[in-house]
């Protein structure tokens, strides 16, 4: 059974939601949901990045990073983050780079995922005038629920 893509396939209204994130719950069937958030947390913190997709060969006409164990980061737009600029994704810009840290924005349905080049930490307290190597990726929250739904609906119907 294949499941084709559609963009704005999900009403986020009418999807649970966790009590600990604010963000969106997949549940399917009977299964217990699944916290978005955690999903994320499990398959991709401290990930390395293996290989980058650009748009034009992207399944989802969108560029995408896979990280070291296969888990694709479906990327809505790559951000540098001091100075602030959009960028194009490239793998010689972050081949190598770790998964440093995962931002949601509930409210608006929003997750990120912050990069940064292999021994580089977050900087907790950001200091004016520091350069930050980190990239913010933008990640589209369709195509995540999309690939959640997909893990989940195998489980039940394999
Ligand atoms: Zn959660």
């Amino acid at each position: 059974m294949s499941y084709a893509f559609r963009k704005h396939d999900y009403n986020l209204n009418n999807f649970e939601r966790c009590p600990q994130h604010g963000c969106v719950m997949m549940q399917v069937q009977d299964l217990p949901p699944v916290c978005l958030i955690e999903w994320l947390l499990e398959n991709a913190a401290e990930r390395t990045v293996r290989d980058v997709i650009p748009r034009e060969q992207g399944e989802y006409n969108l560029p995408a990073v896979i990280l070291d164990n296969g888990f694709m980061l479906p990327v809505e737009q790559a951000i540098r983050v001091r100075p602030a600029a959009p960028m194009e994704l490239t793998l010689e810009e972050v081949a190598g780079w770790y998964v440093a840290d995962l931002l949601s924005m509930p409210d608006k349905d929003a997750v990120a995922v912050e990069l940064l080049p292999p021994g580089a930490v977050v900087d907790e307290v950001p200091r004016t005038g520091h350069e930050d190597p980190g990239v913010l990726l933008q990640l589209s929250v369709d195509i995540l629920l999309y690939l959640l739904f997909d893990q989940e609906i195998r489980k039940v119907e394999p």
